[in-house]
């Protein structure tokens, strides 16, 4: 088959697509980035990934690598590339119901593996949206709905199978290749493209879900109780807050979400909320995991969400942080502002079992900001949040650059990173371009 691109293997007939073709529109974006890809490679196998990297070393096209397309920097785009675009690889398969392990296709959707686990009742904490996809958290961290029960998705990554960009195909465990798994769990992005993952699941009923809505004071006194609730609460409860602008206040929407169907237990666990300042209205329901990451989240993506997002990590919600936080959401350029519990189970791993090192922080905080001037606006609200922080996640950067890479593998992480990014892509066919 001959192209533009030379001549394609014929593994690739049909899997191939340029702007001439009716597919590039609904292939070409992201959910936050419009691209103008040279061609979208949508691999069916291992083989065919192999096959899309052997195109981009022989046309020199730099290689952007997507799963779910919901990355905030946009990298599974580019201008004059090519995109590997893994949406059709997004099987999900119980492979041994008692220990509870599953085999996940990167390019599923969060929302697709609930809905497939679930019969088996199964579940694995993820994120909180359902369109986005299992590779970018599954490689990067996975800070989900029940993150304080489960831990980190990636804590439960028991082997990943990788195309390198040499083409070569690794099924990477404990066991075998015990680098590239570790590398795999926090900063696979530089190191390989992950085909499947092997994970273990959690058993999981019905759960509890519960949203409060609190006024946020000036001083921030309720985000701080709302910290200690949190960091004293039993394991069974994660929250997500959003602090969203009322003019010259602020009000948090917390969403409350309970790993069991006890009503008693959804109870104890969500009570000490009430207790944290002015709580205005509430709503509670014991609702399947589904409804969490619903398939009605599922949408094609087209660059419609432009944003400009960063964060970091907070080990106590200090007074000065606290202020910063109702500051930073509230006043004439107010910006969103999320924050997630951590704590629990998330703390259990040793900080060198990953490459995910993060294990003592308690508060994720991300901000977003969004056009015209969304990056200006983040940029100055940011400013006193930072100080702050202690540490970030890779997964919340819309810009991350030199700055981002040492917040988020920080000391010995940083280092082995750089070493197994070098080892697996000596050539940096995959590196991200803000490393490069
Ligand atoms: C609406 C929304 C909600 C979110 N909620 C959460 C949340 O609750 N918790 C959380 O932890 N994160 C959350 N995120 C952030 C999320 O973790 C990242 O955006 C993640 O990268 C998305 O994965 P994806 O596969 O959809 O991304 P993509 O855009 O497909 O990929 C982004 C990048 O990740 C890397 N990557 C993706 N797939 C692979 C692969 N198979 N092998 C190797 N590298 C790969 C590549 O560098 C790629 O360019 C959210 C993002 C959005 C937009």
């Amino acid at each position: 088959m001959n192209t533009s691109l030379g001549t394609l293997p014929g593994e690739l007939a049909g899997k191939v697509v340029t702007p001439g073709d009716r597919r590039y529109r609904m292939l070409r974006s992201t959910y936050t980035t419009v691209g103008s890809p040279a061609a979208v490679v949508v691999p069916e196998s291992a083989g065919d990934v192999g096959a899309a990297l052997r195109i981009a070393r022989e046309t020199g096209l730099r290689v952007a690598v997507r799963s779910g397309g919901h990355g905030l920097s946009g990298s599974g785009t580019n201008d004059g590339g090519l995109v590997i675009d893994l949406s059709a690889l997004h099987r999900v398969e119980v492979i041994d119901r008692a220990s509870r392990l599953v085999r996940v296709e990167a390019g599923a959707r969060w929302a697709q593996v609930a809905q497939a686990l679930a019969p088996h009742g199964l579940a694995i904490s993820s994120g909180d949206h359902g369109n986005v996809g299992v590779g970018g958290i599954a490689t990067g961290g996975g800070v989900g709905w029940l993150v304080r029960t489960y831990g980190l998705t990636v804590d439960h990554v028991r082997a990943v199978e990788v195309v390198l960009p040499d083409g070569t195909f690794v099924r990477a465990d404990a066991e075998a290749e015990p680098d590239l798994l570790w590398v795999m769990r926090g900063a696979g992005a530089g190191a390989g493209i992950a085909v499947a993952f092997e994970i273990e699941a959690m058993e999981l009923g019905d759960i509890g879900y519960v949203q409060l809505v609190a006024a946020v004071d000036p001083a921030g006194e309720t985000l701080r109780r709302w910290a200690e609730v949190v960091r004293e609460a039993p394991r069974e409860l994660s929250t997500a807050v959003m602090l969203a602008s009322r003019g010259t206040s602020t009000a948090a929407f917390i969403t409350a979400v309970v790993s069991s169907d006890s009503p008693s237990t959804i109870r104890e666990a969500v009570e000490p909320l009430l207790g944290i300042g002015d709580v205005t209205a509430q709503e509670a329901h014991v609702a399947p995991y589904t409804a969490l990451v619903p398939t009605q989240h599922l949408h094609a993506n087209n660059g419609q969400m432009a944003t400009a997002t960063t964060n970091g990590l907070l080990t106590d919600m200090t007074p000065d942080a606290a202020r910063a936080l109702a500051t930073a959401s509230a006043g004439p350029h107010p910006i969103l502002v999320q924050l997630r519990s951590l704590g629990g189970a998330a703390h259990d791993p040793d900080p060198s079992a990953t490459a995910f090192a993060h294990r003592h922080q308690n508060t994720l905080v991300v901000g977003s900001a969004f056009p015209p001037d969304g990056r200006g606006a983040l940029a100055t609200a940011w400013g006193s949040i930072d100080p702050h922080a202690d540490g970030a996640y890779v997964n919340f950067e819309s810009t991350p650059d030199e700055a981002t890479f040492a917040r988020a593998y920080p000391g010995a992480t940083g280092t082995r990173v750089t070493e197994l990014w070098q080892r697996y892509d000596p050539d940096g066919v995959l590196r991200p371009q803000w490393r490069a």
